[in-house]
């Protein structure tokens, strides 16, 4: 069994190091909030000062952090994976981050021996205490064979996507599909509201026909509930529409409806709820039609 390095302990990387614990593996963690390193070292992981000092203890490294310049940071920064990483080490960044950033970083590893897959996940906090995100994987196929058994302690499903950045390409992607159909929810549930009709009706309606989804069972709850707390907040989704619109002018790929939802969530941010969840859209349209959807 591969000794694991754990780097980046927020709302995803505590419940997925816990897993690996539960596993298992050998781990060794670092953050920069010392509470939540406490929290998973109370569970049985070792703690290391660094990033260096988390690849000196590790064969595989795991990140976990908001976006790229923290990848970055915890990678290539002084007192980074980096400097404690021996030859051979693999590196699994399963942040969210810029799939040009993922290669610049496999290029920063590869100078060192080190080997990069960029392996972003889905499903957010409830499927990462489950052990059942959806992981999607960029980077040498041989490398994703080697930690395939420990991504799926993590996870329910890992499917190697392409080279590196595939894995971050094809999580872009997914927050485009995630944002577009929490708005899509959203407008149709404050006009059921407006028009005189009860949206936990309407929720039961129509949940299992062709407009039902897995955002709609997990969001509509939340939003009936008047329930924001994050759960993945307004602030990261903006951080990933940002990594899509920038790849999308990149490649010649127009994205309107994201760029539409985009300024909604930017108007979120500016009256003070970057850190809700993301079911917080449904805030927008309690802000242009003076209703709430739910409580
Ligand atoms: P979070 O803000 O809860 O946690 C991030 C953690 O990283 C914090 O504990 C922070 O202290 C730590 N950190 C930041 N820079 C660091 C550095 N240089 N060295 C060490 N630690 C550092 O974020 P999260 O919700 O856990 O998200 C992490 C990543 O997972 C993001 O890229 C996010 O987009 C992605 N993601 C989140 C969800 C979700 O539902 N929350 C779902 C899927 C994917």
């Amino acid at each position: 069994m591969f000794k694991v390095g754990f780097i980046g302990l927020g709302i995803m990387g505590k419940p997925m190091s816990k897993n690996l614990l539960k596993a298992g593996y050998a781990l060794t963690v670092f953050d920069l909030n010392q509470a939540a390193v406490e929290e998973v070292v109370a569970c049985g992981a070792a703690s290391a000062a660094n990033g260096a000092a988390v690849a000196a203890q590790s064969d595989v490294v795991i990140t976990m952090v908001p976006n790229s310049p923290h990848v970055k940071a915890a990678v290539m920064g002084p007192g980074g994976v980096l400097e404690g990483a021996k030859p051979g080490l693999i590196l699994v960044d399963m942040s969210s981050i810029a799939p040009l950033a993922s290669q610049e970083i496999a290029k920063a590893c590869a100078e060192k021996g080190v080997l990069m897959i960029d392996a972003p996940v889905s499903g957010g906090e409830p499927k990462a205490i489950d052990g059942t995100l959806s992981i999607m994987v960029g980077g040498d196929k041989a490398v994703f064979d080697q930690v395939y058994d420990m991504l799926m302690v993590m996870g329910a499903s890992a499917v190697h996507c392409g080279d590196v950045g595939a894995g971050n390409t094809t999580k872009l992607a997914n927050q485009v599909i995630v944002a577009l159909n929490i708005a899509a929810v959203s407008e149709a549930f404050m006009l059921a509201k407006k028009a005189g009709v009860d949206p936990e009706k309407v929720f039961d309606a129509i949940k299992g026909g062709l407009a039902g989804s897995t955002v709609m069972n997990a969001k509509v709850p939340m939003i009936l509930e008047g329930n924001f707390k994050p759960g993945f907040k307004i602030d990261l989704h903006i951080k990933d529409l940002n990594n899509a619109l920038e790849t999308g002018h990149g490649v010649g790929s127009p994205l309107p409806l994201t760029a539409q939802v985009m300024e909604m969530l930017q108007t979120l941010h500016a009256d003070g709820c970057g850190q809700d969840d993301h079911s917080g859209i449904a805030k927008y349209y309690a802000k242009i039609t003076g209703e709430t959807i739910g409580k």
